[in-house]
């Protein structure tokens, strides 16, 4: 059993071992939970002791494979939560991330498995994100971001890499939509923000840094 602290560790560590390709410093693992450097140098000992992760003082964190496991179900659980949330009860996507954060840590298996089956088995959950298998596999996407796109490139959104709701009520005011073909008609020299025009016709304005959060196909 573990509490939901460490679990939101466990997570914590993956992410940004995936985006770092690599170990996770406890610098960076301070910033993203907002905690001082020494609770994490107690909360990842402890991670140690319980053999989730891999842990040297002064050098980076890694998981092992049982705390891989763990976060892929805790991850898992969040994304089937935000479709059940959106889906069912009529939640905006850009509401469902916190509660999803609370939700994700019920443990009961037969509650999952009963939910991915009531959804259907989903694959994405409402900010595109892969559903991690039951067997705890994360599916490739090998999307690609917006801001990456060349001129001229018709591209189709498929996922967001940040779920703060103002970020996603921002894509709702711009008809930014998941599923969405855009094509890149302008590229800024100076600041790299897009001018995209969507299916409608119209042209959409968008920045590099919210170009940076879009991925697509
Ligand atoms: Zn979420």
């Amino acid at each position: 059993m573990h509490s939901f602290t460490e679990e939101n560790y466990l997570k914590t560590i993956y992410y940004l071992a995936n985006r770092r390709q690599g170990e996770v410093s406890t610098n960076a693992l301070a910033e993203m939970t907002a905690t001082k450097a020494a609770s994490v140098t107690d909360m990842l000992r402890k991670l140690a002791d319980k053999q989730l992760i891999h842990y040297k003082k002064y050098q980076g964190v890694r998981l092992t494979d049982e705390g891989e496991r763990l976060a892929l179900q805790i991850i898992r659980r969040h994304r089937l939560w935000e479709v059940f949330l959106v889906q069912k009860l009529g939640f905006g996507w850009d509401e469902v991330h916190e509660i999803a954060e609370e939700l994700e840590h019920i443990r009961s298996e037969e509650l999952v498995t009963r939910l991915d089956t009531y959804l259907g088995y989903p694959q994405f959950d409402p900010h595109g994100d892969p559903i991690p298998t039951p067997a705890g596999k994360m599916p490739e996407t090998g999307y690609r971001k917006l801001s990456e796109v060349e001129a001229g490139e018709g591209v189709c959104l498929m996922a967001v890499l940040e779920h703060s709701t103002e970020f996603l009520k921002h894509l709702d005011h711009s008809q930014l939509t998941l599923g969405c073909v855009v094509t890149v008609n302008e590229i800024n020299a100076f600041d790299k923000s897009v001018l995209v025009q969507i299916a409608s016709g119209r042209s959409v304005f968008i920045s590099h840094e919210v170009a940076r959060n879009l991925l697509v196909n």
